[in-house]
């Protein structure tokens, strides 16, 4: 049986490279023992290899899914240009090729065939597999099995049936860039997975300097005006929300004798791919942009990338912070934030039912998986944890280095106890419970977090002496001296930390989340990030 000193040559004489990269190793020694894997590492880190190595090494041929047809030419003949003897089949060639391929695959001499996943289904492939020693089974871009991410792709679901026809079982080793916990288990689960080693690594970015601020849409834009004109030189990403911000940025800085560039979907074509050569080829320095701006853009010297606005999760968030720094120099991802993102973000996700294809039931389903994503995004705003390892651990990554760089770390903040005011809310959902009884659904009655706060601090207003006697509550007015935006801080904190959820609906209510007992205890502690702190555009870079 081959071992990790064979893997080791083998990389050597097949790739020319000494030595493996952190999570390769154990995926590949996991492999060549028989055993599961499950590779999450991002783009460029090195999955292949992963299952290239095992497949010339394994007696038998690696069956690589892809779903990706129009690269496998290319991955194949970069494959052969190494020495290691590799086929495809997919739709893109004629019967006789496919077929021609196939018996290439099952003459013993290949040491990998790589299909689509459609294929493993249909007769022709079922009829190879039958007859031939299947030693691994990679799945490249596995997250395609999950519906929770973007690139849900249907023909996944199939890949548990196809190795369960097989007449023995290979091993089975599956990659992917983008694994949160809930997609792994979904790829552990679907795939049907044993007891696999699963390595991730490879997502801190430690070059990158993350930064987040609490500020108004004035004070945003002051802030982005002082940062931008302090860096000339410097090329610079800025994220909005909405075309109309965009452009409005965009106005503001040219206005201030920088030359923006505006790119958003809604601008006319040659004016979009003028914005990205500008900006690719350092004409302008500065691009204004909604999310539609980035994808296949390589430009590697981006100094900055700014938010204006909270994006809708930690995935979008990264995947566009991430554009900053490309070379390995040191660059600065700073994130700029309001209440007002977190209400229009809910609201984008509430309107969001306009697919026509889904019921109201999966509609919902997705909104609401689209909330919890929106939840923690919003804690990285408010977290007081490091920013790598808030990101990292999201990923899934538990063993990442330390902090290389983060306004956190920096101690740019104070925290605020308000164990206090998250004892009094709590309270208070209680009381509103007993004075509402149950909803027609038989569910516990809630409030918004508004009425919560205005019960809170004892308001006079008509309806809390009208309805539901609510001003009859032991905590009504029970945080009389507190400002209404700390207690709302507090509670939209609170569902960030699981004390809360916020129930779905027409209005989002408040009501107790799975940490909600700890709120009860004798030793319950709660702080906040003082997040509005003075705030400079023009200091340090990174
Ligand atoms: P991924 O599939 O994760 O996107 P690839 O497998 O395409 O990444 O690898 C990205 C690049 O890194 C490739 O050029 C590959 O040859 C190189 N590479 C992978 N592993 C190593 C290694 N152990 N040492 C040096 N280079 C490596």
């Amino acid at each position: 049986m081959a071992d990790m000193n064979d893997a080791r040559a083998a990389l050597k004489h097949y790739f020319g490279y000494d030595g493996f990269r952190p999570g390769q190793e154990p995926l590949i020694a996991a492999i060549l023992a028989g055993r599961d894997a499950l590779g999450v590492m991002p783009t460029g880190a090195g999955k292949s290899i992963c299952y290239q190595i095992p497949s010339v090494l394994l007696g038998g041929i690696t069956v690589v899914v892809s779903p990706l047809v129009s690269l496998m030419a290319d991955q194949v003949a970069a494959l052969e240009d190494n020495g290691i003897h590799a086929v495809y089949v997919n739709s893109t060639q004629s019967l006789d090729e496919q077929s021609a391929a196939l018996a290439e695959a099952a003459s013993g001499r290949c040491d990998a065939v790589y299909v689509a996943p459609e294929r493993l289904g249909t007769q022709q492939f079922t009829n190879f597999a039958a007859r031939t020693r299947i030693a691994l089974l990679a799945i490249d871009e596995a997250h395609c099995v999950s519906q929770w991410g973007q690139d849900f792709r249907p023909a996944y679901l199939g890949i548990g049936d196809f190795i369960a026809a097989l007449p023995y079982r290979p091993v089975v080793a599956a990659f992917t860039a983008t694994a949160t916990e809930r997609v792994r288990h979904d790829i552990i689960d679907l795939v049907g997975l044993r007891n696999p080693q699963v390595s991730v690594t490879g997502f801190d970015r430690p070059n990158l300097y993350f930064d987040v601020i609490k500020a108004v849409p004035s004070v945003k834009r002051q802030w982005i005006e002082r940062y931008v004109t302090a860096r000339p030189d410097e090329s610079g990403i800025i994220y909005c929300a909405t075309r109309k911000e965009t452009e409005a940025l965009a106005d503001d800085l040219r206005d201030r004798g920088i030359a923006a560039a505006c790119y958003h979907a809604g601008l006319p074509a040659e004016e979009r791919s003028q914005a990205q050569r500008d900006f690719v080829n350092d004409e302008v320095h500065v691009v204004v942009a909604t999310n539609a701006f980035g994808m296949g853009i390589d430009k590697s010297n981006v100094r900055y990338v700014v938010h204006h606005n909270m994006p809708d999760s930690i995935e979008a968030y990264y995947q566009e912070a991430g554009r900053a720094g490309r070379d390995g120099e040191p660059a600065r991802c700073t994130l700029l934030w309001s209440d007002g993102d977190i209400n229009t973000r809910r609201r984008f996700i509430d309107r969001e039912n306009d697919n026509e294809r889904l019921s109201d039931d999966e509609a919902e389903v997705i909104r609401n998986r689209r909330r919890v994503l929106l939840d923690v995004m919003i804690g990285y705003c408010r977290t007081t944890d490091c920013l790598h390892r808030y990101i990292t651990s999201y990923f899934g990554e538990t063993d990442a280095g330390p902090c290389s760089g983060c306004s956190n770390c920096d101690g740019e903040f104070e925290t605020i106890d308000v164990t206090r005011i998250a004892v009094a809310v709590s309270r208070c959902l209680h009381d509103i419970r007993e004075l509402l009884g149950t909803d027609r659904d038989g569910r516990p009655g809630c409030l918004g977090a508004g009425k919560i706060t205005q019960m809170l601090r004892g308001s006079d207003a008509q309806e809390m002496h009208d309805w539901r006697h609510l001003d009859s509550a032991d905590s009504y007015g029970a945080l009389e001296d507190v400002p209404a935006a700390r207690i709302r801080d507090v509670i939209s904190q609170m569902a960030s930390d699981g004390y809360l959820r916020i129930r779905d609906g027409k209005y989002p209510l408040v009501d107790y989340g799975e940490r909600a007992a700890e709120t009860a205890r004798t030793d319950f502690h709660m702080v906040i990030k003082q997040v509005e702190r003075p705030v400079s555009g023009g200091g340090p870079a990174s």
